[in-house]
């Protein structure tokens, strides 16, 4: 071991990070506060005359942990977490100069922002009894240490639950233009916002139904994210007390959620169960029989509808069940079991021949929607 490197102008930490691997049971300070003592020995010097002012690579960044570490501390009181982790920001020329001493001095010791995460992490953890989460914290805090400045990254915080729109006319999300005062995102997230103080709020549903249809039944999956909470133990029950009192949406089977299954979400190919009415002029009997052939695999081109916000083009989807369930005042109540994805009012009016077949198509008779609820999510497949 070159013992000339305690003649470096580097405080006990940096010179200890050089050998980061000689030796077990050591802390890099002690590390080099040791190669000190054995040169000093070694040269019969004044040990103290081997300390520099300033240490020329840190800085002296190394003298003031506890100083980041109360500046950390300060800057988290606002949040509530369990888990933390500290990152930090090092001048290039740090890390560059860091290397060539380890590449000199044939060690591979750690580098000076692991060291440095790891020894603020300590004393974060001991003056808030919070402990350090490398995978997923809930907060992550980024020392800028060229410009002495702190970044907090927070997990945002994700309800998992199963919603019910009891109303038509309210889409699902917020939407842009301010055309619809409400949308059930809303109404869920107005509590959830008020008991976290979150920043923002963004609703992941297991797909979406028509503003106009209700979503009733065994209701719809869904995750509510809340970016940068402030407040992350709240309790959900109390949460799901105050949106079913809207009378609008119901919500339950809440819990809390992991990010990866947003995209599992997302990605669900649920089948639906969907009650439609409609009006057309024919017998009980004309309809029952078009109803018939119209389970198996149909042809949808992109609706009328929708045309100006998704790609025109055509798909595949299946109907497994249709049946009549209830005919009264010319009105047909028909229900319908399909894949995710079918467009439910296209295949009852056809939409012009651009879904094949159709209840339109089979009767050969004009068909109106009169409303559409979605009554079953079956994603347990
Ligand atoms: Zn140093």
């Amino acid at each position: 071991m070159d013992l000339e490197a305690a003649k470096l102008k580097l405080c006990d930490h940096c010179l200890g990070r050089i050998f980061g691997l000689r030796g077990h049971g050591l802390s890099n300070d002690e590390r080099g506060r040791a190669i000190r003592v054995l040169y000093a020995m070694d040269h019969n010097e004044d040990i103290n005359s081997l300390y520099p002012d300033t240490c020329e690579l840190c800085g002296g960044i190394f003298n003031r942990l506890d100083e980041y570490a109360r500046y950390v501390v300060e800057k988290l009181k606002d949040y509530e977490f369990s888990t933390f982790l500290i990152g930090s920001k090092f001048y290039e020329d740090i890390l560059e100069r860091e290397k060539e001493l380890q590449a000199r001095f044939g060690g591979s010791g750690e580098s000076i922002s692991r060291e440095f995460n790891r020894e603020v992490g300590k004393r974060v953890s001991k003056i808030t009894g919070k402990e350090v989460d490398l995978k997923a914290p809930d907060i992550t805090v980024i020392v800028d240490t060229r410009y002495d400045s702190i970044e907090i990254e927070v997990k945002p915080l994700l309800i998992y639950g199963r919603y019910r729109k009891l109303v038509r006319g309210i889409p699902q999300t917020k939407w842009p233009s301010g055309k619809y005062k409400e949308s059930v995102e809303e109404i869920i997230a107005r509590p959830v916002m008020e008991l976290t103080r979150g920043e923002e709020h963004m609703l992941h549903g297991m797909g979406r139904e028509d503003i106009d249809a209700r979503m009733l039944g065994n209701g719809r999956p869904f995750i509510l994210e809340i970016k940068r909470p402030r407040v992350r133990s709240i309790d959900l029950e109390e949460i799901a007390k105050r949106v079913n009192s809207s009378g609008k949406v119901e919500i339950f089977d809440l819990r809390f959620a992991e990010k990866e299954e947003i995209r599992k979400i997302k990605e669900a190919e649920s089948r639906k169960r969907y009650r439609i009415a409609v009006e057309v002029e024919a017998s009980e009997e004309e309809v029952r029989d078009a109803l018939k052939a119209l389970i198996g695999k149909i042809r949808q081109r992109t609706p009328t509808r929708v045309k100006h916000r998704r790609a025109d083009k055509v798909r595949i989807r299946e109907v497994y069940e249709i049946r009549l369930v209830e005919h009264k005042d010319g009105e047909f109540i028909i229900e319908v079991l399909a894949q995710s994805g079918t467009y439910i009012k296209e295949l009852m009016h056809g939409d012009e021949g651009r879904t094949s077949p159709s209840l339109a198509e089979k009767l050969g008779k004009e068909v109106k929607v009169k409303w559409l609820d979605v009554i079953e999510i079956l994603d347990d497949k």
